[in-house]
């Protein structure tokens, strides 16, 4: 991509309401837009980090063999009745009412929509365990919309859900999923820690949250140091403080804030007994089928991961989802001949060799193009500039610790040797 087409904007002006880095870095660089209070536009360069995420939760999703459904957003209110959640969910739904008077909601979650596709298709255990899922909008009316796409009231989640013919089947899967959102993470490149959760809307049994250690995290983690002992504060009445004894009896409590990004939850029969989700078992008997969910805040991701990662300068991004793998910084690139050939080619054979490329081709001050690079969080440079005229050699740079390296090059063109080094350095 070249800059100039690009058109990432960015911006010094930011609104006051912009309380966190990542809030205000995400508008600084012109990632996202507001529209209203908690509706946001993503905007081309923030859209290429959605996508990266995306990208890495659908591969494990479909790792773990879940089907990739799309639900519609918009949802009935009679089967909402029959859950019982029309009633218990309060504001945060979103009701509508359409031209023939008939009630609706904009989907906060998609249980009750699942569940009825269950109850119509799935009649033998011989057809389970099934995991559906979808990366989707969801729509909840918070009460305070805040930290631009964190809390947002439009937001982008996958949503899983699991059907099981017992409860050692839903926790086979649920052990599964376990293990597949800790690649999720992992593969991001994030700092994150798994805590003990509370139900809350959703309903069920046990459930783990997964949290992306940060400062301006709005939870609080509890955890032991020496157990595997981990909760959200919100479970306690009164939370035990820093230095405490752990509640598990082993070693002491240490406290750190946290983002949460992935929900999952052991449902049981909840929705299947008030929705009546049956299916014949092994014994011919009629049973409520067993279920699991599984959440993932895509959008909240790429808030969470700038909130872990960013310096003055601007955005760190994890390489696994910056918009671009490295940013070209071609000086002289209108001026002179030799330098605007040799750009345009390592731009072309790094493409064609699958590399996100941002080639900065704007006519402006290097210091510029540096801080520009530098500001949206592309993790390498490559600097080609007087030093390739006279000694030809360029400049790879790293974002996160501002290492160089020269790269020794052929006058003219880039060599095999070059590419097979960049490729390298981006991958190591
Ligand atoms: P929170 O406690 O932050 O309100 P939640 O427990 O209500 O979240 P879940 O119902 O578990 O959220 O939803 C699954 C995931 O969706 C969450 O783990 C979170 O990453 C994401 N999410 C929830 N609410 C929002 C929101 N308002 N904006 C962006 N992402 C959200
Ligand atoms: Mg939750």
């Amino acid at each position: 991509m070249k800059y100039s087409k690009f058109g990432i904007i960015t911006t010094k002006n930011i609104p006051n309401d912009a309380e966190v880095i990542s809030h205000k870095l995400m508008l600084r660089t012109g990632m996202i837009k507001k529209l209203a209070s908690g509706l946001y536009t993503w905007m081309p360069l923030g859209f290429r980090v959605l996508k990266k995420i995306e990208n890495i939760i659908r591969q494990e999703m479909e790792h773990v063999n879940a089907l990739e459904i799309l639900m519609p957003a918009i949802q009935p209110s009679e089967l909402w009745k029959e859950s019982g959640r029309w009633d218990k969910y309060g504001p945060e739904l979103l009701r509508l009412i359409d031209r023939h008077e008939r009630e609706f909601c904009f989907g906060p979650t998609h249980e009750e929509i699942i569940t009825d596709i269950a109850r119509k298709d799935i009649k033998s255990y011989k057809q389970l365990p099934i995991i559906y899922y979808q990366i989707q909008t969801k729509f909840r009316d918070e009460i305070r919309p805040r930290f631009g796409v964190m809390r947002a009231r439009e937001f982008l989640m996958k949503d899983a859900y699991s059907f099981h013919e017992n409860e050692d089947c839903l926790n086979k899967t649920y052990e599964i999923m376990f293990q597949a959102y800790m690649s999720c993470f992992n593969k991001i490149g994030l700092e994150y820690k798994v805590v003990n959760a509370n139900n809350g809307q959703i309903g069920g049994s046990e459930s783990h949250e997964f949290h992306v250690i940060a400062e301006n995290g709005e939870d609080e983690l509890i955890f032991s140091d020496s157990s595997d002992y981990a909760i959200n504060s919100e479970l306690f009445t009164e939370p035990p403080k820093e230095g405490d004894d752990s509640p598990d009896g082993a070693g002491k409590v240490k406290i750190r804030r946290g983002i949460e990004v992935g929900h999952i939850f052991k449902l049981g029969n909840n929705y299947s007994n008030s929705m009546k989700a049956s299916i014949s078992n092994i014994d011919n008997k009629n049973i409520n089928m067993v279920m699991g969910c599984y959440g993932i805040g895509v959008s909240r991701i790429a808030a969470a991961a700038i909130e872990q990662s960013n310096d003055d300068k601007g955005i760190i991004w994890p390489k696994s989802i910056s918009p671009f793998d490295i940013s070209i910084i071609s000086i002289g690139y209108s001026k002179n001949e030799k330098i605007k050939k040799y750009t345009d080619d390592l731009y072309e054979i790094l493409k064609n060799k699958g590399v996100d490329v941002l080639m900065d081709d704007r006519d402006i001050s290097p210091g510029n193009m540096f801080s520009d690079s530098d500001l949206i969080g592309i993790p390498f440079k490559i600097i080609i500039g007087k030093q390739f005229l006279e000694k030809h050699t360029i400049e790879f740079k790293e974002r996160i610790h501002n290492k160089t390296h020269v790269i020794q090059e052929d006058p003219t063109t880039p060599s095999k040797k070059t590419i097979n080094n960049i490729l390298k350095l981006i991958q190591n």
